[in-house]
C-alpha cells in the first residue's frame, strides 16, 4: 500500500475551494520561499516544533524521556541539541502541553481516506471536496495519484495546489484524475524568482503552459509580496502571460501576511525578512484593477 508524509490535515477548511474542504498538507517543497507560511512544510524531513510559551517551567518529562540525551531544562528553560536529536519524538508524544510536536508522519492512502471520510458529511452538503496542498504535493507523485484514484472512486471532489515545479511527466500522469488545479504564479522574471525562492521558474511556466493546453481547469494563485512582485511592471508581465494561455478564468490575489512568524522561530530559524509589511488595501486595489480589464475573475484570498 502507497503510503506518503503529511505535516497537517486540516478538517472543515473555507478557503481552500469551494464549499467545505479536508486538506492534506504534504511534506517537502523543492521551492523556498522566504514568505512561506507554512515552513515547516519546506523540509521533506520530519521536524520538531517546540512552542516556549507552553512550556511548563517546573516540568522535565521530555528530558528525562528522550533516549538520545538532546534536551537539557536549565532555570526552567528547555534547551534542545539538535545535533544530538534524531527525531525519535517521545518527547512530543508525553509533552502535556504540546510544546513539544513532531512535524511530519507517514501515512498509508487507506489510513488518509479514513480521514477524509470522516468529513464526508460536510464535503457533500457544501459541494467540498479535498485539496492536495503543501509544501508541494507533486513531490511525492506516487502517494498523490494514489491518493487521488482514491478520492475518484469516492466521487470526491478534488483540487491539487502546486507551485508547478515538478517534471512535467507527473502533471501529465495525474492531470485527469484531477478537478481543479491551483497553480501557483509568484514572478515572470527568472532571475528575481530565483533570488527570492531559490529555483527558476522555467519549468514552472513551461509546465503551466503545456498544462493550459489539455484543457484541465486551473485557477492561478498570485500571493502578493510587496518589492517582489506588486509593481505595475511585474503584474503586466504575469497578465500577459495568463492571458496567453487558453481557458484562464479565475486569478486568487493572496497578500502577504505575517501569520507564519511564530513558527520559524518555533522551527528555531531565522525568518527571512521578517520586516516585510502586507500590502495595503490600496495596492490590492489597484492590482485588481490592473488585472481586470484582461477579462479574468479576480478573486481576494484563498
Ligand atoms: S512554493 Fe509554497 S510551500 Fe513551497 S516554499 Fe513557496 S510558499 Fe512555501
Ligand atoms: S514535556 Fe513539554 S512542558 Fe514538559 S519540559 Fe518538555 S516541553 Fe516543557
Amino acid at each position: 500500500m502507497e503510503s506518503g508524509m503529511l505535516f497537517d490535515i486540516k478538517h472543515y477548511a473555507i478557503h481552500d475551494g469551494p464549499g467545505i474542504r479536508t486538506t492534506l498538507f504534504f511534506k517537502g517543497c523543492p521551492l523556498n520561499c522566504w514568505w512561506c507560511h507554512n515552513p515547516e512544510g519546506i523540509s521533506p524531513e520530519p521536524e520538531l516544533m517546540f512552542k516556549p510559551n507552553r512550556c511548563l517551567p517546573e516540568c522535565s518529562l521530555c528530558v528525562q524521556r528522550c533516549p538520545k540525551n538532546a534536551l537539557a531544562k536549565n532555570n526552567g528553560l528547555l534547551f534542545i541539541e539538535t545535533s544530538q536529536c534524531r527525531l525519535v519524538g517521545e518527547c512530543a508524544k508525553i509533552c502535556p502541553t504540546l510544546a513539544l510536536e513532531k512535524i511530519g508522519y507517514k501515512l498509508t492512502v487507506a489510513e488518509a481516506m479514513a480521514v477524509v471520510e470522516k468529513d464526508r458529511i460536510f464535503q457533500e452538503t457544501s459541494n467540498g471536496g479535498v485539496t492536495f496542498s503543501g509544501g508541494e504535493p507533486l513531490m511525492q507523485p506516487e502517494f498523490l495519484e494514489a491518493l487521488l484514484d482514491a478520492c475518484r472512486q469516492r466521487g470526491i471532489h478534488t483540487i491539487v495546489d502546486t507551485s508547478g515545479h515538478a517534471p512535467y511527466e507527473i502533471l501529465e500522469r495525474i492531470r485527469k484524475k484531477v478537478d481543479l488545479f491551483f497553480y501557483d504564479l509568484k514572478l515572470m522574471d527568472e532571475n528575481k524568482h530565483r533570488e527570492e525562492t531559490g529555483i527558476s521558474n522555467r519549468l514552472i511556466l513551461d509546465n503551466l503552459n503545456k498544462l493550459a493546453q489539455t484543457g484541465s481547469k486551473i485557477q492561478i494563485r498570485i500571493p502578493l509580496i510587496p518589492e517582489v512582485n506588486t509593481s505595475q511592471e511585474e503584474i503586466a508581465a504575469m497578465a500577459e502571460f495568463i492571458s496567453s494561455l487558453p481557458g484562464i478564468e479565475e486569478i486568487s490575489l493572496l497578500p502577504y501576511h505575517k501569520m507564519g512568524g511564530q513558527k520559524y522561530e518555533n522551527l528555531n530559524r531565522p525568518q527571512p525578512h521578517s520586516q516585510a509589511q502586507a500590502p495595503s488595501e490600496e495596492v490590492i486595489r489597484e492590482i485588481q484593477s490592473q488585472l481586470e480589464p484582461y477579462g479574468f475573475r479576480i478573486k481576494i484570498g484563498g
